[in-house]
């Protein structure tokens, strides 16, 4: 990249000169002209997302260039997931928590005016992204949580509906089946399909255990009404819960920057449970002098880096956006004093936009498997999607934690 860290300092000091705050010296001036001319290389306007943005970005693209706010654009392209029963783990169709009720997180942040919206734990409600946005515009606060965010937003004119889509009730219903020896839900003593517990011999190997998993489920599945091409899809998510989430950071060619991140969150969570989504500073981050950051991945572990924060303070002391995101992640790592056997069932994507159109996304493992890498998605004239740079150059581990499923049986249940 033709931006240097000394570059962006200098840049910032341009900033607030032309803010009105302070002299500039003649040779910082100079720097900084020469700055303007090499971050011409960066194109402005500009989108960047999580991969679940790649169907929605290209009208929220076309307003922004056509003059639009920067954060009505980014809402633009979160609203696609939100409304769409087909992505699980946002909005509409959203997998629910273990009580399977669905419980919506979203903040967002408009640089311009410096100002932040939030709701957290919120039920029967859509759209939250744009509910965190009338908290931000409506209230003088900036996160409500509950019920009171939902009773908020039902006041502003947002419509009740249930959440919880057929398709997403079954596959909860399917969670409660496969986590049930131990309670009242699947089949009772007086069901005839009710059957004794087998005694496992010793030793029987991890594929057979696996092969009896996958096809007692699909037979729960069967049972369940899940029509048989959705099945398969089904097992998976009860087996290993998708992660998911949608944050959107837009740029626009005055500079303005905003961004946005919206989720049903960790599917089966505690009721209660609040990711790092509606976190200002973990799940999102804008600050109009440096930029745009935002998260998807394991919430709890990027609460406590404070992530989008963390990478938005690495950019104002010189750091390039993958150096900042870079570091952010080996917050994390340095978290569990680097025991890959426990980081392994750990993952997180940072969206990184600097306020000069340089931006990157970065993970801390290259992906679930060779072909899921984790991506960003760029609009910046051209839509495209882009591998992002890992920590790790390997795969992460499915959560929760079980011996990894064999690949001859992968194979069989693909
Ligand atoms: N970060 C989200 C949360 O922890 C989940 C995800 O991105 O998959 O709620």
């Amino acid at each position: 990249m033709a931006f240097s860290r000394r570059d962006f300092v200098k840049t910032s000091v341009l900033g607030a000169v032309a803010a009105g705050v302070g002299t500039l010296a003649q040779g910082e001036e100079l720097a900084a002209q020469q700055h303007e001319s090499q971050s011409s290389s960066y194109k402005r306007p500009i989108i960047i997302a999580a991969h679940n943005g790649f169907n929605y970005i290209e009208d929220p693209y076309t307003f922004l260039k056509n003059g639009g706010d920067t954060l009505d654009a980014a809402l633009r392209v979160v609203k696609g997931p939100e409304d769409d029963p087909k992505d699980t783990s946002v909005g509409l169709g959203g997998l629910p928590n273990e009580e399977g009720v669905v419980e919506l997180d979203s903040c967002c942040m408009h640089g311009p005016t410096r100002r932040a919206g939030s709701v957290g734990g919120m039920r029967n409600i859509k759209n939250v992204s744009l509910v965190a946005k009338a908290v931000m515009t409506d209230t003088g606060h900036v996160m409500l949580v509950g019920e009171g965010a939902e009773r908020f937003a039902v006041a502003r004119g947002f419509p009740r509906e249930n959440l919880l889509t057929d398709h997403s009730r079954k596959i909860w219903l399917l969670w409660k089946e496969y986590h049930s020896n131990n309670d009242w839900w699947g089949p009772g003593l007086a069901d005839p399909r009710w059957q004794a517990p087998q005694e496992q011999p010793e030793g029987k190997p991890q594929s057979e255990l696996w092969r009896e998993r996958f096809l007692r489920l699909e037979e729960h599945a069967a049972d369940l009404g899940i029509a048989p091409e959705l099945r398969r899809e089904a097992v998976y998510k009860v087996l290993f819960p998708p992660t998911g989430t949608i944050h959107c950071s837009a740029l626009n060619e005055k500079g303005e920057i905003s961004g946005c991140t919206t989720t049903s969150g960790l599917a089966y969570k505690l009721p209660g449970r609040v990711g790092d989504s509606p976190i200002i500073g973990a799940g999102c981050y804008t600050d109009q002098d440096v930029g745009s950051a935002g998260a998807t991945g394991s919430g709890e572990e990027n609460i406590k880096v404070a992530g989008a924060h963390t990478i938005i303070e690495n950019m104002r002391h010189g750091m390039t956006p993958k150096e900042a995101g870079l570091d952010a992640l080996q917050r994390i790592v340095r978290n569990y004093n680097h025991d890959m056997k426990k980081l392994q069932f750990v993952d997180m994507v940072y969206y990184v936009l600097r306020k000069d159109g340089a931006y990157a996304g970065v993970s801390l493992w290259t992906g679930y498997e060779a072909s899921k890498p984790h991506q960003i998605v760029v609009h910046d004239g051209t839509r495209r999607v882009e591998n992002t740079t890992p920590v790790f150059q390997a795969f992460s581990h499915d959560f929760p934690p079980e011996p990894k499923l064999p690949a001859e049986v992968k194979k069989q249940f693909e």
